[in-house]
């Protein structure tokens, strides 16, 4: 994007973000939902097509420029990025990276637009960490597909238009896995109710089921037998994404921290002036500056293709274990007031511990890292 443009959209981000969701988080917590004014005006920024390309009517960012919105983003509720965060990513990349000309130009604009919301079904009860294992099936029958099976914990499931379906057409192993576009209007589809979830309030996962769901064989996504490798490279674009909103909701967190120190007071001193608080926030700061740097340093060998696996997975690993610690210094800041329901860093504190899970735990990060090394 054009400099001064893309300086444009961050600078109506942040202002937006700051203006007008942060005053807005208690009641998404306690609602569990995004309000409807918030979606339009997401939708009219442009924020459900930041990551797709222009020519499908995203706005096109470069992974460097889009970590940088993320920085913005993370800054508010995790659930308002989520909202427009798959189709963007995990689900919207499976189009752009495997999609033919047809599925791009018949999902991609409506997914940009927030016409149509998109989800990722990879993970199933017998397989998270290791998805190559996974057991739903889709038979080839004629001209179609009938797919039979389950996914949980679905991002955006409740609300979604349309499935990236991972399904096995083929014998055990990554390389028996294919990537499926289902409409949430297939027969035989059917989604389950909303999880009960730690935090996040106002994202949804929930079980997704298909019960002898035909497709038309078009509906198959890049060639027989890739769904994995789909799966893996939307999974590490996603990975630098979250690295990024790690990062701005750290800024967030701390930025609470600072405040509350310089406000509260102990001893006849703000809790500031003693140096063990100080301590707490300079540790945060400096683990916060190395997260941001490692994130734009990652991006730009993305977008460089100098590196596209490396990068995002130190930079997921180290930033959602940052973003823990960082809230829980935030929690030792606040004291008594940092336990309580209706404190940001509480809410943080829930909210943060997903990062350490989805899109791949740290302990597969590890993995993925050490065995890059080791190879
Ligand atoms: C809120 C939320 C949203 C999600 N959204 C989506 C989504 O949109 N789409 C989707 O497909 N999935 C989604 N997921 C699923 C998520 O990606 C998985 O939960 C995650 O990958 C871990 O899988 P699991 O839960 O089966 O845990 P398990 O794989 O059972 O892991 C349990 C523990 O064992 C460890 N472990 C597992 N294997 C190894 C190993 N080989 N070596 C070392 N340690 C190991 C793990 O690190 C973890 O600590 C979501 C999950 C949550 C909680």
């Amino acid at each position: 994007m054009d400099p001064q443009d893309f300086a444009d959209v961050l600078a109506a981000v942040r202002a937006f973000v700051r203006e007008q969701v942060i005053p807005r988080e208690e009641e998404i917590e306690e609602t569990d939902a995004i309000p409807d004014d918030l979606r339009r005006a997401a939708r009219d920024m442009g924020l459900f097509g930041y990551a797709l390309p222009q020519e499908y009517g995203g706005l096109g960012l470069s992974l460097s420029e889009e970590v940088r919105l993320a920085f913005e983003l993370g800054y508010a509720s995790p659930a308002f990025r989520s909202m427009f965060g798959t189709s963007n990513g995990i689900a919207g990349q499976v189009l752009v990276n495997a999609g033919s000309e047809e599925q791009k130009r018949e999902w991609l604009p409506r997914l940009a637009s927030g016409e149509v919301v998109g989800a990722f079904a990879l993970t199933e009860a017998e397989a998270g960490s290791d998805p190559s294992t996974l057991t739903t099936r889709a038979v080839k029958d004629g001209d179609e597909y009938v797919i039979d099976g389950a996914k949980r914990f679905i991002t955006n499931a409740p609300e979604a238009d349309v499935f990236m379906v991972f399904a096995r057409t083929g014998g055990p192993g990554s390389r028996g896995i294919s990537t499926f576009l289902v409409s949430k209007d297939a027969p035989g589809l059917k989604v389950g109710p909303p999880d009960a979830k730690m935090g996040h309030r106002g994202a949804h996962t929930a079980e997704v089921f298909f019960d002898g769901v035909r497709v038309p064989a078009s509906a198959m996504v890049g060639p027989e037998g890739t769904g994995f490798r789909t799966a893996m490279a939307s999974l590490a674009h996603g990975r630098l994404s979250i690295a990024a909103v790690c990062v701005g909701l750290a800024q967030r967190i701390l930025d609470e921290a600072v405040a509350y120190a310089k406000e509260r007071t102990q001893g006849g001193r703000k809790i500031g002036e003693y140096q063990l608080v100080q301590a707490l926030i300079a540790d945060s700061q400096a683990e916060l500056y190395a997260g941001r740097s490692m994130v734009l340093e990652a991006a730009r060998a993305y977008d460089a293709g100098e590196d596209t696996k490396l990068g995002p997975s130190c930079a997921k690993y180290f930033c959602s274990e940052m973003v823990g610690r960082v809230a829980d210094r935030a929690v030792q800041v606040f004291g008594g007031m940092g336990y309580m329901r209706g404190v940001p860093v509480e809410r943080f504190y829930r909210d943060v511990r997903l990062f350490r899970i989805y899109e791949g735990t740290s302990q597969i990060q590890q993995l993925v890292i050490g065995r890059h090394l080791l190879r």
